[in-house]
């Protein structure tokens, strides 16, 4: 009876370590998939950071303001991205320089993209 009590003490104890360790795992990975490490450059609306595109409107169709990311082709618009230093911001415009791992926050004016210069930050993906 002994040996009964002993085998169950172990099948629980495998039971409970492999499903917290299940646990674990999986909200890791998924913390992990939420952020990402990018390189970070700042844009003006006018001519001087967007030349040509210079429009007065994010690729979206939205007018410029407020707080706006541009991002690769691979985050879609409207992905809503928390930039440390720079706050909660949504993806509307693209770049022909903005590739890979890179995003280009906006701001009004020229100076202040110029203030931001190029920051390497881990940036998280909100729901
Ligand atoms: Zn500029």
């Amino acid at each position: 009876m002994k040996v009964l009590w002993l085998y169950l003490a172990i099948f629980v104890f495998t039971f409970i370590s492999h499903r917290t360790g299940y646990i674990q795992g999986h909200h890791a990975g998924q913390l992990e998939s939420q952020t990402e490490k990018y390189t970070v450059t700042a844009y003006c609306p006018k001519e001087c950071c967007c030349g040509e595109w210079a429009d007065g409107y994010f690729a979206n169709g939205e007018p410029v303001g407020g707080l706006a990311i541009a991002a690769p082709k691979s985050i879609p618009f409207d992905t809503v991205l928390f930039v440390p230093g720079y706050g909660t911001a949504t993806v509307k415009d693209r770049g022909g320089s903005i590739k890979g791992n890179k995003l280009d926050v906006y701001f009004p004016t020229h100076q202040e993209a110029l203030d931001w210069g190029v920051q390497y930050l881990t940036v998280l993906e909100m729901e």
